[in-house]
Formats: structure tokens, sequence, C-alpha cells
């Protein structure tokens, strides 16, 4: 199968990381150009790419109004703008590794992205650019799982592609277990009937309607990105049939 266009989700913790001496870094540099080197990679075998990033890293509507007290629709916001902060930090690796790449923020902030704007979106991507989404869906209480969905269907992407810790989904932890089954196909139902833990429910529903194929792959295998476009490496993919 060759792809004309596919979505990338990334969530914001792929972007942190451990440093050698032990401090937990919010923005890993290694991991930015790690991400950007892939997306450059897949970009080579004539694939579209679009972006949908994370703010896990940063902020979490649901933790953070535990946590601070504060409403979850601020929140939630205070998790969109945490989404901006990232997508600004990989645009500029992207662009360090010699492409061309645009923020789209569904939230406007015209000093530092472009509104989104759908049509413009695909022009992007038709001219050889990668384009990010940033800001998530716009709206509280979704997540950018969700945003990731929706965007992949608006855009007419034939797949999207969840780059997670582990190589795929498994029937439990894998860290964990060291027994855990790998499962190489799976169908949308059996994520939502085995409560499988692989994107959220909005999410997953979307796609089941919609019958956008997803793949799970390790966000740390070396081109793991094409190596699914390609059909290689191990990884799961999930469909309705
Ligand atoms: N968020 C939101 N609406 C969206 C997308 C994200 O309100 O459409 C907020 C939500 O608070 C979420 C935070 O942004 O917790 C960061 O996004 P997410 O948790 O999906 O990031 P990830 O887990 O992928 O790093």
């Amino acid at each position: 199968m060759t792809y004309k266009r596919v979505l990338l989700k990334i969530s914001g913790e792929a972007l942190a990381e451990v440093d050698d001496a032990g401090h937990p870094q919010t923005l890993s540099n290694r991991m930015l150009h790690k991400i950007a080197a892939d997306i450059h990679t897949a970009t080579q075998l004539g694939v579209q790419v679009c972006v949908v990033i994370g703010g896990g890293n940063i902020f979490r509507g649901d933790k953070g109004s535990q946590v601070l007290g504060i409403d979850r629709s601020t929140c939630d916001y205070m998790g969109m703008l945490a989404t901006v902060i990232n997508a600004l930090a990989l645009q500029n690796a992207i662009e360090q590794n010699g492409m061309a790449c645009r923020v789209m923020t569904a939230i406007p902030m015209k000093a530092i992205g472009e509104d989104y704007v759908r049509r413009r979106a695909v022009s992007h991507m038709e001219k050889g650019r990668v384009v990010i989404f940033a800001a998530g869906s716009g709206n509280p209480f979704f997540t950018t799982d969700t945003a990731a969905a929706l965007r992949a269907l608006e855009m007419e992407c034939e797949l999207l592609l969840k780059a997670t810790k582990v190589d795929g989904v498994y029937n439990k932890d894998p860290v964990k277990h060291k027994d855990a089954q790998h499962y190489a196909k799976l169908t949308y139902s059996d994520i939502l009937n085995d409560r499988l833990s692989v994107m959220d429910a909005t999410a997953v529903a979307l796609l089941r309607e919609h019958k956008l194929p997803l793949a799970v792959f390790s966000i740390f295998e070396a081109n793991g990105f094409a190596n699914v476009l390609a059909g290689k490496g191990q990884h799961t993919l999930i469909s309705e049939v």
C-alpha cells in the first residue's frame, strides 16, 4: 500500500526525556530531532505528512484541575496552550532537518501560527510542507487523540499513526509483564470491547465510524514511522475488518 497522505499523532510525553544526569526534561532536543528525522524519512517516500501534537509533558486538563482546583474548562485551555509550545519546538526541529513546516492552531494565535483552515492545510501539504496542528480541537473536554482522529478525517488521510512508548498493542502492559502478547492486527470493536488502551473511546469511535485505519508503533524505533508506511517492523494495525 502506498499512502498519499497520513497523520502522525505524537503525545507530549514523547518529547520529554530524563537526561544523563537523571533530571527529567520537559522537552528533549534528542527526541525532537529524532521525530523530525523520522518525518523527513517518511516524506522521502512521497507521503504527505501532517502531525497532531499532545501537551501531556507540560500540562493535562484533568490532572491540573484536580491538583489546582481550577475549573476543568480553564485547565483544558491551559492544556491546549501546552500543545502550542510543543508544536513550536517540533516545527523548529523539522525546519532544522531541512523541511518546510507550518503550525496551524485551532485557537487563533496569529503571531505564532496560522489559523486552522482546512483547505489551506491541504494546500500546504500539496506543496510538500509538513503541517502541525496545535491546540487540539480548540474545545475543552477533548483530547489530542480525538483531535488527531478529527483532523485525519478532515485531511482525508489514509492512515493515522500513533507513536507510543511500546511497539503496538498488547493484552497487558509489556513493560510490567514479560509474557504480554503483542497483536499485529486488531479491529476497532476489539479495542472497545476488550477495553484495550490505545486511544480514548471518543477517538476510537470516530475512527471506527469512518473506517479510518490506525497504526500503533514505537517512537523509539529508528525510522519507525517510515517502517509502518512500508509495512515493515513490529507495530499493530487496527481497522474494522
Ligand atoms: N485538550 C483539550 N481539547 C483538545 C485537545 C487537548 O482540552 O481538543 C487539553 C486537555 O486538557 C489535555 C491537554 O490539552 O489534557 C493536553 O492534551 P493531551 O492530554 O491529549 O496530550 P498527550 O496525552 O497526547 O500528550
